[in-house]
């Protein structure tokens, strides 16, 4: 079966076309820059191709998509014939959503009430479906959700301690987020440490431009570091993750900014970029910090400090741990950040093999035969667990 995955922005569609009996991707792309000009990059096998092309809305983008999958030349398929089913990443469910479904109109109005927690990626998201179904109505569309995984955190790990009736009037609880990512990446750790999934105690640490870590337990996230929206928990490339909440009056009085205007510092301009005043990009953060750049070595240890600690509170919470896994961008490439937070492991029993950690972007056992708790970079695939979803829902 040939199942397409897509993942739609306010201004970009994502997708790739994945089979899902080899698991291999077909074609992948992005649409960029919808509603403004224009632009696709696509991929397919050893052919890539950059076109600027007006993109006035999603609808637009999703049939030059087509176009590009059924062209004579750098085409995959023969005909739509031959897209079996779409996976849509959606990023809020709230709490209605613990698992993927299949869009009906009462699902999509469903996820629409879940809207106002996500305020920048649902209603995107839902106009991806739109667009989608608009032009193949006569297969199935499946929702994934970033958050369902993470739907069987305890009621002590996500309610905060404020006013009762916000949460019942609001939902402001944490939900948590990558949830997607957390699970395959979980699933897999548990294989290659030789665990029963249903039956182990795992540490999952996504670190990308966006960060979080989870506890899951026999199979089930328990806890995890982003909260009501992905601002919570690590710092990231440009999101301060936490801060005292009391800072947020202090700077908007001092600086005589609304909340809006605090809000998008909080999550555009803080972070590796904000301590850093170098870059969101966690390379351009090391070359600085490697040319004694004092900001940047700051913000590298404030950033790996966070990591340690939100471990070891895991670490507390899961009652010890079985195996631990880093996964996404720097999780899977940077040996530097690895090694600074399995140093900071030792009090628990975690050796670096230095030699092992040396390799990027691939799974491997980062940890030395004796080490108390195995440590894996194991590679998170977002879009594959999307499509196994939906070939499994359908
Ligand atoms: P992601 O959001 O998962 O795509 O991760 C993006 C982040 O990974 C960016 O901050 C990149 O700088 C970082 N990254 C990618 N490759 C490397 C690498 N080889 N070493 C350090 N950081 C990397």
């Amino acid at each position: 079966m040939n199942i397409l995955v897509v993942n739609c922005g306010s201004s970009t569609l994502k997708f790739q076309l994945i089979d899902s009996e080899t698991e291999q991707v077909k074609a992948s792309g992005n649409c960029e820059r919808i509603g403004l000009d224009g632009r696709i990059k696509y991929n397919a096998g050893s052919q890539k191709t950059v076109l600027e092309t007006s993109l006035p809305d999603h609808a637009v983008a999703i049939s030059r998509v087509f176009d590009l999958l059924t062209d004579a030349k750098d085409g995959v398929i023969n005909s739509l014939d031959e897209i079996h089913a779409i996976g849509h990443r959606i990023v809020h469910g709230g709490e209605k959503f613990s698992s993927s479904v299949v869009i009906t109109e009462d699902i999509i109005k469903e996820i629409e009430t879940c809207n106002s927690l996500a305020p920048l990626h649902n209603p995107a998201n839902i106009l991806g479906i739109r667009a989608c179904q608009r032009a193949m109505p006569k297969i199935k569309h499946v929702a994934v959700f970033d958050t369902a995984f993470h739907q069987t955190m305890p009621a002590k790990a996500y309610l905060y301690a404020l006013p009762k009736e916000y949460y019942s009037k609001y939902g402001v609880r944490r939900y948590g987020f990558h949830g997607t990512s957390h699970s395959f990446v979980s699933k897999r750790l548990a294989e290659l440490a030789g665990l029963d999934y249903g039956n182990s105690k795992l540490i999952i640490c996504h670190i990308g431009s966006g960060a979080s870590i989870s506890a899951v337990k026999n199979g089930k996230s328990i806890d995890t570091s982003m909260g009501m929206t992905p601002l919570e928990g690590l710092v990231m490339g440009t999101r301060s993750g936490d801060i005292d909440p009391a800072i947020i009056e202090f700077i908007c009085q001092k600086e005589n900014i609304s909340v809006n205007e605090m809000s998008v510092i909080l999550n555009k301009n803080s972070g590796l970029l904000g301590l850093s005043g170098v870059s969101n990009d966690f390379r351009d953060l090391q070359e600085a910090a490697e040319n004694g750049n004092k900001d940047a070595v700051n913000s590298y240890d404030v950033f790996v400090y966070r990591i340690i600690k939100y471990i070891g509170a895991y670490y507390m919470a899961l009652g010890g741990a079985d195996a631990i896994a880093f996964t996404a961008g720097i999780g899977e490439n940077s040996s530097e950040v690895r090694k600074s937070i399995m140093d900071g492991l030792a009090a628990i029993g975690v050796e670096i093999d230095e030699e092992a950690n040396k390799k990027r972007g691939e799974e491997v056992l980062l940890s030395t035969p004796s080490s108390k708790i195995p440590v894996w970079s194991v590679p998170t695939n977002e879009e594959l667990a999307i499509a196994r979803e939906t070939a499994r829902l359908i």
